[in-house]
Order: structure tokens, then C-alpha cells, then sequence
């Protein structure tokens, strides 16, 4: 299976793709937002990252990809993985081509999940995630059979810390600003694929099983 590149803006619903993906289909799924939420904030990194997340704005580009390099060789990396998130800026673009190169890597994919702001902001919202296994949901549009527990591991559902309204607002900024140059560099090269992110999951999901089956 080929690698898949996720870039969308904040809450476009790539979490919920790639869990569909990799249930599906068995792709290893890592997602940057994951790993940098997993940095211990104890430490004088980990203080930064962790302000840098509150506030909206992106963590610095090395050492992201210190952390994907990292993750992606605990891997079976050949196997395909879906880059959920990993790729916002156009330094990033390089760093990924480069471990492309270094690790021997097929690219693969880029898919862009399109959806207006005002759309995104209504799901960042609502959003909630198992706090065990990691599981989303939406308090409207997702719901969990019983409200505030996971329906697969029975974990407390909880929102996250930057899904609130000033600071949803600021991510979305640091997209228009940081990760649409991106989107135009792969429009630029044919290579970006879009899909819309529909209120339905799987009608989503459909358009990019479309993609998988056209390879
Ligand atoms: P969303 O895409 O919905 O904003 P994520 O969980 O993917 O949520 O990311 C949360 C935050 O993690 C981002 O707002 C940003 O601060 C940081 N982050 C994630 N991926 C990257 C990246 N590739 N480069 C820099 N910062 C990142």
C-alpha cells in the first residue's frame, strides 16, 4: 500500500479517516498531533510544545520530523502509513521528501480534505476523543451510545485543550498562513488529490477508497 499524506485544515476529520483507513485496511497511522501531545510536558521541550499547541500556532519543523523520523522506524514503514497532519509547511515538504529518500520511502498520496471554516469550527467544538484508546467522537454529529463513555473500550470522553473557540480560530489562521502554500505547491505539481468532508463519515471515506482503487 502507498504512504497517504492527510493535509486539511484544523477538524476536517482526518483523525476519522485514517481510523476507517487503518481499520479497513491495516495502514500504520501516525498522526504529528498524537505524537506531540504524547511529549512529556515536564520537560524544557516538552513546556514548549505543549504552549505552542495551546495557542494554535505549529511546533518547529525539525523537530517534528525528529519525532516522526523516530516513530516511523518502530515501524513496519514499507507496509503503508498515513502521515495524518505531518506535513504544514513548505520546509516540511522538503523534510518529507528527504526521509522519503533517506528511508527508501515511496511518497505516495496527497489527499486534501476540504471543508469551510465555519464547518470545521462546529466540529472542533463538539469534538470529543476516548481518553484510553483514543476514539473520536462528536457530542452532535458522532454521538457514543452512552454520552462521556468510549463504545469501544468504555474510556472517558473528553475535549481537547485547543478545541475551543480562540484558539480553534488561530489554527485556522496558521492554515491559511502556513499550510495552503503547501496545498498550492502540490495543486502546482497535479499531485493533489481533494476530497470534501461530508456530514457523513463513510461518504467521505468513499471518495478516498475511490483514490486507493484507482492506483
Ligand atoms: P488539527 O489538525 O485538528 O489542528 P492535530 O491534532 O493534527 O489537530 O494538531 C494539533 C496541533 O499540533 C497543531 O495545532 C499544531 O500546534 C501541532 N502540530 C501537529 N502537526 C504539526 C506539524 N506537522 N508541524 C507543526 N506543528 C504541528
Amino acid at each position: 500500500m502507498k504512504n497517504i499524506i492527510f493535509v486539511a485544515p484544523p477538524a476536517a476529520g482526518k483523525g476519522t479517516q485514517c481510523e476507517l483507513l487503518v481499520n479497513k485496511y491495516g495502514y500504520h497511522h501516525l498522526s504529528t498531533g498524537d505524537l506531540l501531545r504524547n511529549v512529556d510536558p515536564s520537560t524544557e521541550v516538552g513546556k514548549k510544545v505543549h504552549e505552542v499547541m495551546s495557542s494554535g500556532g505549529l511546533v518547529d519543523d525539525e523537530l517534528v520530523f525528529s519525532l516522526i523520523k523516530e516513530h516511523l522506524l518502530t515501524l513496519d514503514y514499507h507496509k503503508g502509513v498515513l502521515f495524518d497532519g505531518a506535513i504544514r509547511t513548505l520546509k516540511q515538504v522538503e523534510l518529507y521528501d528527504q526521509l522519503c529518500v533517506d528511508l527508501n520511502m515511496d511518497r505516495g498520496h496527497v489527499i486534501f480534505i476540504n471543508i469551510s471554516e465555519e464547518r470545521a469550527m462546529a466540529r472542533s467544538l463538539g469534538r470529543l476523543g476516548c481518553s484510553s484508546c483514543g476514539k473520536i467522537y462528536h457530542k452532535v454529529n458522532m454521538k457514543p451510545e452512552v454520552e462521556g463513555i468510549c463504545d469501544v473500550c468504555g474510556g472517558t470522553l473528553v475535549s481537547r485543550d485547543d478545541d475551543n473557540e480562540i484558539t480553534f480560530k488561530n489554527r485556522f489562521n496558521t492554515y491559511l498562513e502556513k499550510v495552503e502554500p503547501v496545498l498550492d505547491y502540490y495543486r502546482n505539481r497535479n499531485e493533489l488529490i481533494t476530497v470534501e468532508a461530508m456530514d457523513n463519515k463513510m461518504d467521505t471515506f468513499a471518495q478516498i477508497e475511490e483514490v486507493l482503487n484507482n492506483d
